[in-house]
């Protein structure tokens, strides 16, 4: 079973939609960071190269329908214009923009496109309907093309109608970013080379249960960081003081504890401070020792050699889940020993799912440290959950 690629594609000639992540950082109409964009550069250069006339689609910030009072606001703050004028500054060929979502102009606009051409749409999310997969709204869209191809591999997890609706009503294939994607995690969560050892921290238990659920099935080892380790700790009945509790997930905790202890690796020791604060009073504690009044932001030391010591010999990892607030630097030691731990790891496969990991890795100099860096955080969470993604699911087998 093997999704088509968009090299399965006969697409000379042929107006092609591209679903792409152009969610890029705006400040005052400046693209703060095109990362994005330039991912998606080898799927459009080879639609261009191959003479499609290619018709681009991405959601831009978020959109609040809902409240008509901002909604105009929204739209201005979110408007796909700069990142157009970004993309084009990256081909040779024409990059035309259309401001509207819908209508004539867009229409003549893909009308006119020759081959290799290439015309951007509006801010996906402009449309009401995109969030809830409206049928009309995919099947205008699908109406201006003959070909889908989807490479927003940060959007295949949610069933929009620029990802699972036009999808649905065209021949449709992967892009290379997506390919890849699919194609790295799947290669540590569908097929991981053991010993695979997970590393899961962040701040809530209740958005990683599902993925501490599926990685307890296929992990010879998954150990737990960050905020939510403090609700494990208080399922064995320690201390906390004010550190980050889900209290109804405790029972939940303690289950996993019970059925997996031997799985399971916890923080030994933890760097507390007396308020979620930088400049905040903050030293070392063992874990049976955590003060009344002291909130843990990081692991400390010896937890980090305890965690060093579990990762030697592992073959894949898969981490998501920075150990602490490494926003702040004296609670960043953890995240960053990590990183340097799984990317000196001889002959591991090592990769990151996580936006906030990523970002983590990226900031901290570790890119070129990892096998694999995941562009899609709630996607590549997803992914490790096991769930099928909806964006993926939709493409036609080979
Ligand atoms: P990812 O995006 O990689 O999946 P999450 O979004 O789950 O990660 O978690 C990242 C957040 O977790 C960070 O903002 C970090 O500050 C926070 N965090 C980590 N450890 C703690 C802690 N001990 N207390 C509070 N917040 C924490
Ligand atoms: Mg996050």
């Amino acid at each position: 079973m093997a999704k088509k690629t968009v090299r399965d594609l006969q697409v000379k000639g042929k107006r092609v939609i591209v679903r792409v992540d152009f969610n890029v950082p705006i400040k005052d109409g400046v693209v703060k960071d095109e990362n994005r964009i330039v991912q998606a550069l080898p799927t459009i250069n080879y639609l261009v190269e191959h003479g499609a006339r290619i018709i681009l689609l991405s959601h831009l910030g978020k959109v609040d329908h809902k409240d008509p009072s901002k909604t105009d606001a929204d739209k201005a703050k979110n408007n796909m214009a700069p990142v157009a004028a970004k993309l084009a500054g990256h081909l040779k060929t024409k990059v035309s923009f259309v401001a509207q979502t819908r209508g004539a102009d867009l229409e003549k606009a893909v009308a006119d496109l020759k081959d290799g051409e290439i015309v951007v749409i509006q801010n996906t999310r402009y449309e009401k309907g995109e969030e809830k997969n409206d049928p009309e709204l995919s099947k205008y869209w699908a109406s201006l093309g003959e070909l889908f191809v989807t490479d927003a591999f940060g959007s295949v997890h949610r069933a929009h109608a620029s990802t699972v609706g036009i999808a649905q009503l065209l021949p449709s294939a992967l892009g290379f970013l997506v390919e890849k994607e699919v194609l790295m995690l799947s290669k540590a969560i569908v097929n991981p080379e053991k010993p695979f050892v997970a590393i899961l921290g962040g701040a809530k238990v209740s958005d990683k249960i599902k993925v501490i659920e599926n990685l307890l099935k296929i992990a010879d080892k998954v150990i737990i960081g960050g905020g939510m380790a403090y609700t494990f700790l208080k399922a064995q009945g320690k201390e906390i003081g004010t550190s980050l509790l889900e209290v109804d997930k405790v029972d939940m905790a303690k289950d996993f504890l019970t059925h997996h202890g031997k799985k399971l690796v916890l923080p030994v020791d933890f760097t507390v401070a007396a308020a979620f604060a930088e400049d905040a009073d903050h030293y070392v504690v063992d874990a049976d020792h955590i003060p009344a009044n002291y909130m843990g932001l990081d692991i400390g030391p010896k937890s980090i050699k305890l965690f060093e010591k579990e990762l030697q010999g592992a073959k894949t990892v898969v981490w998501n889940g920075p150990m602490g607030v490494f926003e702040m630097k004296p609670y960043a030691i953890g995240t960053i020993a990590i990183c340097k731990a799984m990317s000196e790891l001889p002959g591991a496969y090592t990769v990151i799912g996580g936006g906030d990991s990523a970002a983590a890795a990226i900031e901290n100099g570790f890119e070129d440290g990892f096998s694999h860096i995941s562009t899609g955080g709630g996607a590549s969470l997803e992914f490790m959950e096991g769930n099928p993604l909806p964006g993926i699911a939709v493409i036609q087998e080979k």
